[in-house]
């Protein structure tokens, strides 16, 4: 059979593949990627950071006859670890960037237009330089790289100008065919970058975001003292294995170091405000498992390529998924076994809010502003006098709006109007669609949050691959979300913060940490269970024989007297049925019961939590009612209705709904009626 030219490159690439790069096969994704840009093809490539993308374009590069690829990267550490890598395999690469002097890029320049250089790397800038733009001419460029392509986008997270200009760019170096790549799996931000770098009819590969060694796990955690428990709570079983924690601002960063330190678990803050050099030595550091905890700010991780992270724990919510899969992907890159943690706490939404708000200030807000400068006709105003507060929020996004639109000049502390009748000129339908999109994708987040339904299937869904029906290996797949929940009983909470009394009595006492007395999950379970004696202490998981002997009497003393607070019943209770137990649902009814002890009364907000049907979970709940497993119709029926129901029944237990229904009209619901029927049935028994 004859070998088409396709197939005879690809073979070729595979050689390559092996015999320069030493792996044996291509990932899930890159060979049909390196098919098309061997035949010359246009292409969107979107894969997970780590994915390897880099492949994509580097094993066509050697395979193509001639010519050269010219691969566009934004950050020059990066583009120092290609090369070098590349060269280290014996592959001509070579790089132009600020950091080279004239000559030497010069130098480097000649060789490609000699044909000695296989791949190119540049920034982005330099194809501002008249010269540079000259010398490619004389450069057949077989070949375009864009990585990073998101960088193209004003709806990506990493905007640059110096990306914006590449459409053009590449037009003026003969239009070659190009390959962009990106881990950002946005429509809009892929749209942008066919749009912008004029991409022709290109091939769209998303491939390769799955990663089943990753475990996917949330947890709500209220407080910050919840959070730095939950944290330390994760990180001491780790024994020596690196973990990442982010966290969403520098203070946080170095509030959580902190006080992990004070708990006995060394770790490193790590941050954008630290020197180069601290943060340097940090990074090695963490390379070279002499620190294996950071804490840090979404600063850290570029470049860092740690294959044996074994946990990536968020403490605060992050603005988007693409953020959050590239950060918590740093985890598990040797493709054993990790886990990925995200806590959450509602008030996470405010403090993400209130970054939007600071990078996209309303297009009235920038109106406004710009009418109080027109209104000075040319005067200088100073920005004290502009803002609404001191240090409002969004201000300065207002003002770059109007300085990148040529409306206003800034001259120190002052800002003009540069003419008066400006007004049309901004772009408030674009100005509001940024800030609505970024809305957007914090919703997005924030259902991933606090989904109760498979989380890998969540993410891959997201990123536009076919998600599997149920992983098995993520939290909700595994037995629900864990952690704190704000839907406990009152009397259950304040038992959980006694135990923690005792138990920092006790570590106090030994001097050693509190989870070495027992961790929060053992407290909680004693909360929930009260244990009475010893044997129902023991029966407490995580409460073993010795942990009983040091430390068993203390937390018995607590949950016994909480016990005998709740159980002696007065008779008329007492011929009450007992509560079913949660085991004796169904596991679908058990987990709207979950959902219910999280603090959700909404059907509607169940319904699509659990994406059911309203009417399928108001008969979970009617049912949950029924047994008494949902203790009141609080929340889920307002108080009124049921005496209206009680009222039209005549006192009578209530048995048809219809007649009920037609006697009270549009007062009540059918769902209503069903759940206080329900209820009316167990106060009945
Ligand atoms: P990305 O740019 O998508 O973040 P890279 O191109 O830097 O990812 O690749 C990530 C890692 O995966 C690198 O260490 C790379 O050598 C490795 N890698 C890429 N492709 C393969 C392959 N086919 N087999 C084995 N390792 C690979
Ligand atoms: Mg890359």
């Amino acid at each position: 059979m004859a070998v088409t030219a396709a197939g005879a490159g690809v073979e070729r690439a595979k050689a390559v593949l092996r015999e320069v790069f030493g792996y044996r096969s291509f990932r899930p994704g890159q060979e049909a990627v390196v098919a098309d840009v061997l035949a010359g093809r246009d292409a969107l490539v979107v894969m997970p950071t780590g994915g390897g993308k880099s492949i994509c374009y580097q094993v066509p590069a050697l395979v193509l006859d001639e010519g050269l690829t010219l691969v566009v990267s934004p950050l020059l550490a990066l583009m120092k670890d290609q090369v070098d890598g590349l060269r280290a395999m014996g592959v001509a690469a070579a790089a132009v960037n600020s950091t080279l002097e004239g000559e030497a890029q010069r130098a480097v320049l000649a060789d490609c237009a000699k044909g000695r250089v296989r791949l190119l790397y540049v920034a982005p800038e330099r194809f501002q330089s008249g010269s540079f733009m000259a010398a490619l001419r004389a450069i057949r460029i077989a070949r375009l790289a864009v990585d990073e392509a998101h960088c193209i986008s004003q709806w990506g997270h990493d905007f640059r100008p110096s990306y914006r200009d590449l459409g053009e760019v590449r037009e003026r170096l003969g239009s070659p065919p190009t390959v962009a790549l990106t881990a950002t799996a946005d429509p809009l931000v892929r749209r942008d970058i066919v749009e912008r770098l004029r991409l022709r009819e290109p091939a769209i590969h998303v491939a390769g975001f799955d990663r089943p060694n990753l475990r996917w796990e949330t947890a709500r955690a209220g407080s910050l003292r919840e959070k730095a428990e939950a944290v330390a709570g994760e990180l001491a079983p780790l024994r020596g294995a690196s973990a990442i924690v982010y966290c969403a601002t520098r203070k946080r960063t170095e509030d959580l170091a902190q006080e992990l330190h004070r708990r006995g678990i060394p770790c490193a803050a790590y941050h954008a405000g630290l020197p180069d050099g601290e943060r340097r030595r940090i990074q090695d550091a963490f390379a070279r498992d002499a620190v294996r905890v950071i804490v840090a700010t979404n600063a850290f991780g570029m470049g860092i390529d740690k294959p044996d992270v074994r946990l990536v724990v968020h403490h605060d919510l992050p603005d988007s998924l693409e953020s959050y899969y590239q950060e918590a992907g740093r985890a598990g890159r040797d493709g054993e076994p990790a886990r990925c943690l995200l806590l959450y706490s509602a008030r996470d939404r405010e403090l993400r809010e209130s970054f939007i708000e600071m990078a996209h200030p309303s297009a009235e807000r920038v109106l406004e502003l710009y009418r109080a400068l027109a209104a000075a006709a040319g005067r200088r105003v100073h920005v004290r006098d502009l803002m609404k507060e001191e240090d409002e929020p969004g201000f300065n996004a207002a003002v770059r709006t109007l300085l990148e639109s040529g409306l206003a000049v800034k001259q120190g502390w002052t800002l003009a109007a540069t003419r008066p009748d400006g007004e049309a000129a901004i772009d408030t339908g674009l100005l509001e669609a940024h800030r609505d999109h970024s809305f957007r994708k914090l919703d997005a987040m924030e259902a991933y949050a606090t989904s109760r339904t498979c989380l890998r299937a969540r993410l891959l869904a997201y990123f536009g691959e076919t998600p599997p029906a149920a992983c098995g290996n993520c939290g909700p797949c595994l037995g629900g979300v864990r952690g704190t929940e704000p839907g406990r009983p009152a009397a259950e909470e304040a038992l959980f913060e006694e135990l923690r009394a005792v138990r920092r009595a006790y570590a106090e006492a030994e001097g050693v940490p509190p989870y070495i007395v027992a961790s929060d999950a053992v407290l909680r379970e004693m909360a929930r269970r009260k244990p009475r004696n010893r044997a129902e202490m023991l029966a407490v998981p995580g409460m073993g024989r010795v942990k009983f002997e040091r430390y068993g009497e203390g937390f018995l003393a607590a949950t016994r007297s909480a016990a005998a607070a709740v159980r002696p019943v007065p008779a008329a209770r007492a011929a009450r049925p007992e509560v079913r137990d949660a085991a004796a649902f169904t596991p679908t009814v058990r987990e709207t019961l979950s959902l219910y002890q999280d603090g959700l009364r909404d059907v509607g907000e169940m319904a699509k939590a659990r994406s059911l049907a309203p009417a399928t979970i108001v008969s979970h709940l009617a049912e949950l009612l029924a047994a008494g497993a949902v203790p009141s119709l609080e929340g889920l029926v307002e108080p009124g209705k049921v005496e209206l129901v009680r009222a039209a029944a005549g006192g009578a237990p209530v048995g048809s709904l219809r007649p009920l229904k037609e006697r009270l009209g549009d007062a009540v619901s059918y769902d209503e009626l069903h759940l206080i029927r329900a209820w009316l049935s167990r106060q009945e028994r």
